[in-house]
């Protein structure tokens, strides 16, 4: 199921690069396999798939240990600072940046392991009470306070869209969020250059594709539906 399901995302996602007048290539499908076992991983391995992405510290660090073939891992869900020293070495980008504390945190433990962490800033486009991330208006302030840091690069922002059933009611978030990194780039923050909008999910990835994500992030999908009980 999991091979017939990538091929109709990757369709998907040829038609959506299509309408947009964009190249296949820069637009990065992440696999989100959170909750799903390793033997579902090593499927869509089977089929080409190379980047998957997690949302739970504990659960990227389980998956890595067990399949070692390079692969990029991103992590993509709700962190706390304290949980940050896991992740060099295991995850290649953090898609939810939204506070300073974070940041610093993250900044630290680069340093630490002499590295540079790819980060996104995280936005609540529709300012939902039920969603992580920085309020649009205080992004670009937001930006310019992290960009200090040495050993994070801030390589663009992440939206989480609310759940619908109609795609094209998220359209002007994907819309909003293009508009805000271009924005944040046209402010010219010393060490900032933002290529990156982490958006769409499987019930939104193509009109954000046609809105110029450069990852999208499909699990259910993929994977099928996620069983939480278990
Ligand atoms: C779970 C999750 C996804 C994937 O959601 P689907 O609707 O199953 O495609 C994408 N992004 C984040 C941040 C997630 O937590």
């Amino acid at each position: 199921m999991i091979k017939e399901n990538l091929e109709m995302v990757e369709a998907n996602i040829q038609s959506a690069c299509k309408r947009a007048g964009r190249d296949r290539s820069e637009v990065t499908l992440i696999a989100v396999s959170k909750t799903k076992p390793v033997s579902d991983i090593r499927e869509a391995m089977a089929c080409g798939i190379k980047v998957f992405g997690e949302n739970k510290v504990q659960e990227i660090r389980d998956k890595t240990a067990e399949i070692t073939e390079p692969l990029s891992w991103h992590m993509i869900g709700h962190l706390q600072a304290n949980k940050v020293k896991y992740l060099p070495g295991v995850a290649c980008m953090i898609h939810s940046v939204d506070n300073v504390k974070l940041a610093d945190e993250i900044e630290k433990q680069a340093a630490k392991h002499d590295i540079v962490m790819d980060v996104l800033v995280e936005v609540n486009m529709a300012h939902e009470d039920t969603k992580f991330g920085i309020s649009p208006d205080e992004a670009a302030d937001f930006v310019k306070e992290i960009s200090v840091n040495k050993h994070i690069n801030i390589r663009g922002l992440m939206t989480i869209a609310p759940y619908t059933e109609n795609p094209e009611s998220n359209r002007v978030y994907f819309k909003g969020l293009r508009e805000l990194k271009d924005k944040i780039n046209a402010m010219n923050i010393s060490g900032v250059h933002m290529d990156t909008l982490s958006m769409g999910m499987t019930g939104d990835y193509e009109v954000a594709i046609e809105e110029g994500a450069t990852f999208v992030r499909v699990g259910t999908g993929i994977f099928g539906e996620r069983n939480y009980s278990k």
